[in-house]
């Protein structure tokens, strides 16, 4: 365990070094659960989330884009059930003050304590303690159970606070996650809204205007990308759990009717999963499927799995799939009286559609491929990232930072790059200072003109990979980057 949190603090110290996150709002102290990205985390969290649009919409001629409000109508998250349901349960040590999500408190007690429970008589036979909490006790998925059933869990199970040891809690209680904002000088409710907590009710709010004003035809999807707001109280753990964070959603429609759910679910899992191993290049061995019990799973929702990441903190959830029949255009049909309904232009049936949502948090994409490309070396440390996602292609050294004849060449080969990919001109401390710096930012290949580039018009390319170099002619150099990073 030490040597996975070990691992985890090499990941966030290298991550503040070099550019990739800051802690947010540092220098009054910081703002818990709030980070900034730097130059090189900018780079690479805009080269995934391109990779994810080019994936899903670009490539795809059943799927369109949508871009809705971040401030959204209160109304939206009463029919939605987020204003009465989009809660945690959460817990207070008295003791330290320290509060934290009670069923997580629970799950990793259960994690780093499972030999000792599974031998001790303190809840198995029980009378107070349910099949049922025994069942989520067994799989460490206490999400579901009620904040009654939590308390108890917390009491038999003595866990003591994780902050100071002390065993002094609060009852497990309820706390809602949206973030209401108040707007413009209306008082009341009319002046109220919501930063929105997911970016799937805008595609649902908008599906009558996307079927009126495309011409897409079911099963389709629509995609959306961007900002969703929790308030969220877990700390650690970088940017896996913040309280504002990037998510890529897709709401794919169907006629339940028409097409088999449960054969588009296997469709919707193959698909995320070559996304996650074959663009960004985890390995497979560090990802599995976890279904989810039926506690967790939403009332709604015939069928919920998560694809999960090993992280250094233990396998968590990446991205969600779920099928969510119609439940959230029947509730906004219900309550805006708008027909959402469309009509099939074959038969005339009406129909409101079912959905299966593949969701997930570009930043825990983020934070998977730092933490799978992170390879410490006898001599250096290397993020091997995909090209496709590093943050710079290539870096462009003149051997000597003192001779201009070098330095020109150098600034044109640059010049010339970086037309076609991100790329940076370095000429501070020595060239093997040089590879290192950009091996710990994850450069996949460094060019360096020397004195006989002068004469013969070539440079050196080495790979961060392999470190081999070979000398390449400066004039196919962007042809060379171009196959090297379509193979
Ligand atoms: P969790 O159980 O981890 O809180 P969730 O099941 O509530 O997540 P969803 O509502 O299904 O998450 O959201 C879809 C995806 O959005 C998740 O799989 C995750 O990748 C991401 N996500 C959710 N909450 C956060 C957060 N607070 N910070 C970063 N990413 C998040």
């Amino acid at each position: 365990m030490a040597e996975k949190n070990d691992l985890m603090e090499k990941i966030v110290s290298l991550c503040k070094r070099r550019g990739f996150i800051y802690p947010g709002s540092e220098i009054y102290g910081g703002l818990a659960n709030t980070y900034d990205y730097g130059p090189m985390g900018t780079e690479l969290l805009r080269n995934i989330k391109n990779l994810w649009w080019k994936y899903f919409v670009q490539k795809r001629s059943d799927m369109v884009g949508l871009d809705a409000s971040l401030i959204s109508h209160h109304k939206i998250w009463e029919a939605s059930g987020h204003v009465a349901g989009f809660a945690d349960a959460m817990i207070d040590c008295k003791n330290c003050k320290a509060r934290m999500r009670a069923d997580h408190l629970i799950e990793n007690f259960i994690e780093t304590n499972a030999d000792v429970i599974a031998r001790s008589t303190t809840i198995v036979g029980d009378e107070a303690i349910s099949k049922k909490i025994l069942s989520a006790v067994s799989k460490s998925k206490v999400e579901g159970l009620s904040v009654e059933e939590l308390s108890l869990l917390v009491e038999k199970l003595k866990i003591p606070c994780p902050n100071c040891e002390k065993r002094n809690w609060t009852p497990v209680r309820k706390f809602n996650l949206l973030f209401p904002v108040q707007l413009g000088i209306v008082e009341g409710e009319g002046g109220m809204g919501y930063l929105r907590g997911e970016t799937a009710q805008g595609i649902f709010i908008n599906f009558r205007n996307v079927v009126d004003s495309t011409r897409v035809r079911l099963p389709f999807g629509i995609a959306q990308m961007g900002k969703s707001f929790r308030n969220e109280i877990t700390p650690g753990n970088s940017v896996f759990r913040t309280i504002e964070f990037e998510q890529g959603e897709i709401e794919y429609f169907f006629d339940p009717d028409n097409a088999s759910w449960n054969e588009l679910f296997e469709k919707w899992k193959n698909t995320m999963w070559d996304f996650v191993t074959r663009e960004l290049r985890v390995m497979a061995t560090n990802l599995r499927w976890r279904v989810h019990t039926n506690e967790e799973r939403s009332f709604y929702s015939e069928r919920t799995e998560d694809l999960e990441y090993k992280f250094p903190f233990g396998f968590k959830e990446l991205w969600g799939l779920a099928y969510r029949t119609n439940y959230d255009l029947t509730q906004h049909m219900n309550i805006s009286k708008k027909d959402l309904t469309i009509t099939d232009p074959h038969t005339g049936k009406k129909i409101l559609p079912h959905v299966i949502e593949p969701a997930v948090g570009i930043n825990r994409l983020l934070l998977m491929v730092l933490v799978d490309a992170y390879t410490e070396e006898e001599k250096r440390v290397v993020l091997k990232l995909h090209p496709r996602i590093a943050p710079y292609k290539v870096a462009v050294f003149p051997l000597l930072a003192n001779k201009e004849n070098l330095v020109e060449k150098a600034k044109e080969i640059y010049d010339d790059l970086k037309e076609h990919f991100m790329v940076v001109l370095d000429d501070r401390g020595n060239i093997g200072k040089r590879y290192l710096a950009q091996d710990e930012i994850g450069t996949p290949w460094c060019v360096t003109v020397d004195f006989d580039s002068l004469e013969d018009d070539m440079v050196t390319v080495r790979d961060r990979n392999t470190t081999q170099q070979e000398r390449v002619p400066i004039k196919n150099l962007s042809n060379y980057f171009h196959n090297k990073l379509d193979s």
